[in-house]
């Protein structure tokens, strides 16, 4: 069994150290049939224009959204979010392509540039729920983007107070609109957090993405095909 990684641009090698750290192994992918030899896909922080338009260079976009769409898990971290999300606003969105698939509205740059960028301690019930450890995670968010709003289907896990940040919608403020963004969200296969748990020690991410690409792993496994099915 084996993740895969988008290793067009971004944090990448950060994603395969840490799956290194709870011993799994992370697969590069750069191609559209590199998709067939894993079980799941994490999408990487970085620059998501620069990200679409080599992922679009490489005509990825097809067979990422068949990845989505099959039910295998995908986790996005940062522009990887972004990458997944059906909506987008924000700096420079027009035109970008997205795979979508996670049906909620994603702000790009939401808490505003480079030097804004910050860390907060996030408390996420669920993966403490499966993964115990210490009650909170250290949430590290580069030029992050911020989720909006979210469908029915989606299951949010984290959040962040604004005051951490910039606050940088202004309607939202006129609007007296509730002071948290989120920041983490499930649905079905897919799992998406604005912040990079790569870059810190803290595993229960990655363990937790795991334990996604193992339950579908034993699940096509366990398939019986006849004797004569193809
Ligand atoms: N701001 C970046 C973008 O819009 C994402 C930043 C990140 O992945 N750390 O693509």
């Amino acid at each position: 069994m084996a993740v895969g990684v988008l290793a067009l641009q971004g944090s990448f090698n950060e994603h395969i150290a840490a799956l290194r750290r709870i011993g799994a192994r992370g697969v590069e992918i750069r191609k559209a049939e590199q998709l067939q030899n894993v079980t799941s896909l994490i999408i990487p922080g970085g620059e998501s224009t620069t990200m679409a338009k080599l992922a679009e260079l490489n005509n990825l976009f097809p067979a990422l959204r068949e990845f989505v769409k099959m039910g295998k898990p995908v986790w996005g971290t940062c522009a990887g979010l972004i990458f997944l999300a059906d909506r987008a606003t924000g700096q420079k969105i027009g035109g970008q392509e997205l795979i979508g698939g996670l049906d909620c509205t994603v702000h790009r740059n939401f808490f505003g540039s480079q030097i804004q960028s910050f860390e907060a301690d996030l408390l996420v019930p669920e993966i403490v729920l499966k993964e115990g450890g210490p009650p909170s995670f250290r949430g590290v968010f580069i030029r992050a983007p911020a989720i909006l709003e979210v469908g029915p289907e989606v299951e949010v896990l984290a959040d962040v107070p604004y005051p951490s940040s910039k606050i940088i919608i202004q309607e939202q403020e006129d609007a007296g609109s509730p002071k948290k963004a989120i920041v983490a969200v499930k649905q079905g296969n897919i799992l998406a957090t604005a912040f990079h748990p790569e870059l810190t020690a803290d595993t229960r991410w990655h363990s937790y993405f795991l334990k996604m690409t193992t339950e579908v792993d034993e699940a096509s496994s366990s398939i019986i095909i006849p004797y004569g099915g193809q």
